[in-house]
């Protein structure tokens, strides 16, 4: 398996975490030396927090982990493309590399409403890689608000 789907997969079992306690299943993971340094999912219901969002809690494991907030060296992988707060932590923690599983045409801002990572205007940014493992990324989405109708 190539190693981004490798990674994918786990911030999909991380979604999977959020689906089971009734959040958005959304998932990430920051890989530093192929290992996995920080994890979160999607938690704004459970912490009554808009900023809840996966990408955010694994930003913050991650530097906790390596006790520095500059994640210079890190790769995050999360199972939908970031919002602009999201995109924003992630060129504020210097992440070298984003890895996005589904694209999304309305609130994502890593391609498709807007590229706020690799805008050549701010200092830092990053390589951005999209539609990893998109089909189950979006699968279990999709199951979440067929589920949440019935
Ligand atoms: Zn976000």
């Amino acid at each position: 398996m190539e190693s981004h789907e490798k990674w994918m997969q786990s911030a999909l079992q991380m979604a999977e975490k959020a689906y089971s306690l009734g959040e958005v299943p959304i998932g990430a993971v920051v890989v530093y030396n192929d290992q996995i340094i920080g994890r979160g999912y999607n938690q704004c219901e459970s912490l009554v927090d808009p900023t809840a969002h996966a990408e955010i809690i694994a930003i913050t494991s991650a530097a906790n982990t390596l006790k520095d907030w500059r994640l210079n060296a890190c790769k995050l992988y999360v199972t939908k493309e970031p919002c602009p707060m999201c995109a924003g932590a992630l060129i504020n923690a210097r992440v070298d590399f984003l890895g996005f599983g589904l694209y999304d045409e309305q609130e994502g801002c890593c391609g498709s409403l807007y590229q706020i990572c690799r805008d050549p205007r701010f200092k830092h940014q990053l390589t951005v890689k999209g539609g990893i493992l998109e089909n189950h990324c979006e699968a279990i989405i999709k199951e979440f608000f067929v589920a949440k109708r019935h």
